[in-house]
């Protein structure tokens, strides 16, 4: 008679396994995040057909008793938590007792499990939910767990898996990403017969992120280290001169656990702004360390994604960390530097001052000491005034030529340095601009422009006009959708203030809650430095090019321009002996 009826369990098992299991990936993610849960030491992970023939997973922890490995494809089974005050100190990566059953409902399943000092091991058989057998067996202390065919039973989602290719990459993502964060347990990852990954346990995470990375990245790596009472963010991230067109390499973990959180993402990327070029990310491993109270790690059946309550100081502790650690490291990447080997040293040794003991911590700060007096160097001495050239006291940067009216070429201490003369003045200019803490002055247009807006920008554009005012934009409701601009930030009068406005206008409609008016104000000042700043194909007078040099070595950034372009080019006397065979 009931219209509304209790789902059987294998039918909500089947649909929980929608969720928890999207493609074989994410099998292979459950599975070795329950070998970690228990204790493993040691995840061989072996695929067959990307994952759809066969996932199998041996690993050397605890492993089950015979009734609880029966328990473990019940729904809702769980050794990991038992109230719900533990579900707000989770330390483990299960908690929701899903995976199991959920992986069992769409594909056939065999587990050899024993406990250490157990009389034997249990074997299970699951055929598509339903146990079809159950005994004892001798096996060593672990688990090993076979995923046949899965989907088998779900033939829309068989059909939906990618090729071999595709479906390996995803796993070999979400493995790696797993062993980057767990350097005491060695893993191994095998396709097919052939291996693809083999890591051994150590006690050093930068060698475990190290072997990820490669030896051409890990010479420029860099420590992050930021410390607070309630957030510790550590790791390591890689100087501009590292990019990637997508953010593949970037590896965000919080309280070890592998994560996707576009805030984070968004402050490291706000960290680099500036040195970065266009579509381009950085390359970042990066851990958070935070009382598990205020994290929401159940926001998603896969875990994916958590929640912060402070959402906002994380994001703002990011972008400090991200900028820290360039200030600590002095990072110059055209301009001459200690010898390779010698930095490679510091670094190390920096960095094992954070990951080991204490007492080498202290290395950091003297190689950091030893950085910042490095880069005093590099800028020309207090009053030093141009009529000194050739006197004792001579700029470390010396202009003495111009070539195609666009590059200034430089005489350093060691080498020879070729400046853009535009990307090095928007750098100045940027500098100068961000630094006056008022409204960026406005400029009255000789002829106003009307605006005709849509619903939808309107709405925008009457909660931004306070926003555009303090750019500098003055802008007047009209009527009836319709606005007049009068008045353009000082020196954008040759640019299309209409195109400006939509933009900005878009921008606020497309992220308006993550891009702050600060965000805002910095992206106008870059168009306006672009605009203000001197042209490519522009001749330089020789004071012109003296004071450009000597503005440019005086600001924070002086290697890259506003948009992360390259403002100089060196060529070293070491390289130019090497280039002419003299060593
Ligand atoms: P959860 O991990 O959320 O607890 P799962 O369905 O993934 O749920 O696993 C259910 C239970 O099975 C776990 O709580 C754990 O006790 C046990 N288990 C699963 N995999 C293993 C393993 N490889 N070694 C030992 N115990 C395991
Ligand atoms: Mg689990």
């Amino acid at each position: 008679m009931n219209r509304i009826q209790i789902l059987p369990e294998h039918i909500a098992n089947k649909i929980a396994a929608g969720e928890v299991v999207q493609r074989p990936a994410s099998a292979v993610k459950e599975l070795v995040e329950n070998s970690i849960d228990a204790e493993s030491t040691k995840i061989i992970v072996e695929i067959e057909g990307g994952g759809g023939d066969l996932i199998r997973i041996i690993d050397n922890g605890h492993g089950m008793s015979r009734e609880d490995v029966a328990l473990a494809f019940e729904r809702h089974a769980t050794s990991k938590i038992a109230t719900v005050e533990d579900l707000d100190t989770i330390k483990s990566f299960g908690f929701r007792g899903e995976a199991l059953p959920s992986i069992a409902a769409v594909s056939q399943v065999e587990v050899v499990t024993c406990q250490k000092d157990a009389v034997s091991g249990t074997l299970l058989r699951i055929d598509g939910g339903i146990v079809k057998e159950i005994r004892d067996v001798g096996a060593p202390t672990g688990t090993n767990i076979m995923i046949r065919n899965l989907f088998f039973n779900v033939p829309a989602r068989r059909k939906f898996l990618k090729t071999t290719i595709t479906e390996m990459g995803h796993i070999n993502h979400i493995v790696s990403k797993i062993a980057m964060s767990h350097p005491h347990i060695a893993f191994k990852l095998i396709h097919n017969g052939s291996e693809i990954m083999n890591v051994q346990q150590t006690d050093s995470l930068l060698e475990r992120v190290s072997s990820f990375l490669g030896q051409e990245m890990v010479k420029d790596i860099l420590p992050i280290q930021l410390l607070t009472d309630w957030l510790e963010i550590t790791g390591f991230l890689l100087p501009p001169s590292h990019t990637r067109p997508n953010r593949e390499m970037q590896s965000l973990f919080v309280n070890n656990r592998y994560i996707v959180n576009k805030t984070i993402s968004h402050a490291i990327y706000a960290g680099y702004h500036t040195m970065l070029p266009g579509g381009r990310y950085p390359i970042v491993v990066m851990f958070l360390k935070i009382d598990p109270s205020v994290v929401d790690v159940n926001v998603h059946p896969t875990k994916s994604e958590v929640r912060f309550h402070q959402e906002k100081e994380i994001h703002q502790l990011v972008v400090k960390a991200v900028r820290e650690t360039f200030l600590n490291a002095n990072l110059s990447p055209d301009m001459s530097m200690p010898a390779e080997g010698d930095r490679e040293k510091r670094i190390r040794e920096a960095i094992s001052g954070y990951f080991g003991s204490r007492q080498t911590n202290a290395t950091y700060s003297e190689a950091d000491s030893s950085w910042q007096s490095f880069s005093s160097h590099l800028s020309p001495p207090e009053g030093d005034k141009r009529q000194d050239v050739g006197a004792s006291l001579a700029p470390v940067l010396l202009p003495f030529c111009q070539i195609y009216n666009t590059y200034i070429i430089a005489r350093s201490d060691d080498g020879v340095c070729i400046i853009d003369q535009h990307a090095a003045h928007e750098r100045v200019v940027y500098e100068r601009l961000m630094a006056q803490d008022r409204e960026i002055l406005s400029q009255l247009m000789l002829l106003p422009i009307s605006l005709e807006l849509d619903y939808q920008e309107t709405a925008t554009m009457l909660e931004s006009i306070p926003l555009l005012n303090e750019l500098g934009f003055k802008i007047d409701e009209f009527g009836q959708n319709t606005f007049i601009i009068y008045g353009v930030p000082v020196g954008m009068a040759k640019g299309d203030p209409k195109e400006t406005v939509l933009e900005i206008l878009h921008d606020i409609q497309a992220i308006g809650k993550t891009k702050t008016s600060s965000e805002l104000r910095e992206d106008m000042i870059i168009s306006m430095s672009c605009k203000a700043a001197i042209k490519a194909g522009q001749p330089l007078a020789a004071e012109e090019m003296s004071s450009l040099v000597q503005q440019l070595m005086e600001t924070q950034q002086p290697h890259t321009c506003p948009h992360g372009r390259p403002t100089m080019i060196k060529l070293g006397m070491e390289e130019l002996e090497k280039r002419f065979l003299r060593r």
